[in-house]
């Protein structure tokens, strides 16, 4: 009988299969400095986020901005040629897990949304007076900008429906429009407004992208919107989200993102890949929650023992850590996909992470919340903060019933319903049929009957 060693030694010499569940030594090192410069430099600086606009938010972050692009990590999410690393979507997943534990971790590393996205959108379909304008300064942080696209008049979640329009007008347009939750627009320098260009197109063609200028005569911010994250009236802050009219704002004719009626062939560019790092962000802070969570259960007692002897918390427990290995695995197989398939091989993966992650995250938080009780409710932890963040994961970049529906409906092409309307698995004719298919051989048995 071969010893234990042995049995060991045979599996270590198995052939690796494609499935490689691990990650590169030199890019775990970088992970691992990632992890330790957010918690000690970044995580304390959001517990003086409510004090500071945007300029001393900014005076604080820079040096840390600087440290990150000395460490060959700044806007990893671009090709090398625009200042980034060229990382694929694993590796930047890999990445947003240990960015998502901190609001202000992503603006450090130069790839917090909107303007990850928005510097994606300009290295896809700018032109190269549009990168050198928008794009070099953008990925430089010398520019802020925004995604508008959402109307309060029309349905986010169909945006064929958009309303606002964009004619020509001479050698450019007129954009005429009313947006709403176009996160960091009172902050913003440019704006990426979403406009019908042509209304008489095909559903999917009919809108553009256009690049305006905040200071463009005719753009009016009026206000940001007070939300269930930011449930108070502030202007200006980072991270709010900012309602606009656009009246007769005139743009050049540069001022196109890619070809007339391509807006939402851009836009599936930038979405995709975007909830792969919201999902992965989300688990950031699932993460921090749950370690919040079982801390908590080692040293509140209550009836006799602490958290952690009862069976409730061990529950809850037990399903986050597997609730989050299963959204983990799920993104980062999304991710793989993209990288190795291309996004629309993604699309399913994709749209079944979006759900699936954001309701992990608000069960995570909400189990650390409640071990905490009172003092889970309170501002005093940063749990009823990350509650009501997440609660706007279900909304944003599509709600969960859209992603759903989507999902359903690909998984359903892979099926056809039965000629004659009785079920394939229907254990009656299955057993007429297999008695004929083994009447030879089971022919005996069958005399029993
Ligand atoms: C925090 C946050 C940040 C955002 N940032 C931006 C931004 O930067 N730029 C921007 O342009 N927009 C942004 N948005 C807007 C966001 O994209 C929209 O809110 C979203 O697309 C939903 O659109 P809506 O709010 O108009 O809801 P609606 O489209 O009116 O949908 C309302 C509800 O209807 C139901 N529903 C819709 N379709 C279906 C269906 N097919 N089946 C079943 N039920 C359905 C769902 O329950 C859905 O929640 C942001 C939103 C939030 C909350």
């Amino acid at each position: 009988m071969p010893s234990l060693g042995a049995i060991v030694a045979t599996r270590v010499r198995l052939p690796l299969v494609a499935w490689d569940f691990s990650t590169d030594p030199a890019f775990q090192s970088k992970l691992d400095w990632m992890t330790g410069f957010v918690r000690e430099e970044i995580w304390p600086l959001e517990t003086l986020l409510d004090e500071l606009d945007w300029d001393g938010l900014m005076r604080a972050i820079q040096p840390l901005q600087e440290e990150v692009k000395r460490q060959e990590l700044w806007a990893a999410h671009l090709d090398p040629e625009l200042g980034g690393q060229g990382y694929g979507q694993v590796k930047l997943g890999l990445m947003h897990e240990i960015l998502g534990t901190s609001p202000l971790a992503p603006l450090a590393f130069g790839n917090a949304a909107p303007d990850s996205g928005n510097s994606e959108i300009l290295a896809l379909a700018g032109t190269p007076e549009q990168k050198e304008r928008y794009l070099y300064p953008l990925l430089a942080g010398d520019l802020k900008s925004a995604f508008s696209m959402t109307e309060p008049e029309t349905a986010g979640s169909d945006p064929t429906q958009l309303i606002s329009r964009a004619e020509p007008d001479g050698d450019g347009w007129v954009i005429n429009g009313h947006k709403w939750f176009s996160t960091n627009g009172s902050i913003a320098d440019f704006l990426i407004v979403m406009a019908v260009t042509d209304p008489e197109a095909r559903p999917h063609q009919r809108a553009s992208m256009f690049i305006v200028d905040a200071d463009a005569p005719g753009v009016q911010v009026r206000r940001d919107v007070a939300t269930m994250e930011h449930p108070w009236d502030s202007f200006g802050l980072y991270g709010n989200h900012a309602e606009i009219s656009y009246k007769n704002v005139r743009v050049g004719a540069g001022a196109l993102l890619g070809a007339p009626g391509a807006g939402f062939l851009i836009a599936q560019q930038r979405l995709y890949p975007g909830r792969i790092h919201h999902c992965m962000r989300w688990l950031g802070v699932a993460r921090r929650a749950f370690d919040m969570l079982c801390e908590r259960s080692l040293y509140r007692e209550a009836h006799g023992t602490t958290l952690a002897g009862h069976q409730t918390i061990q529950n809850w427990i037990a399903d986050s850590a597997a609730e989050m290995q299963a959204a983990r695995l799920m993104t980062l197989h999304a991710a793989w996909k993209m990288d190795s398939e291309g996004i629309l091989a993604a699309r399913q993966d994709i749209a079944m992470i979006k759900y699936y992650g954001a309701r992990v995250l608000h069960d995570v938080i909400d189990r650390a919340l409640q071990a905490h009780g009172a003092l889970g409710y309170s501002t005093d932890l940063p749990l009823e903060a990350m509650y009501r963040y997440a609660r706007g994961a279900r909304i944003y970049d599509g709600p969960d019933e859209v992603h759903r529906s989507s999902v359903a409906r690909q998984v359903l092409r892979r099926y056809e319903p039965p000629a004659d309307r009785v079920p394939t698995e229907y254990i009656p004719a299955r057993r007429e049929q297999a008695r004929q298919k083994f009447a030879e051989l089971l022919g005996g048995v069958t005399a029993n009957d």
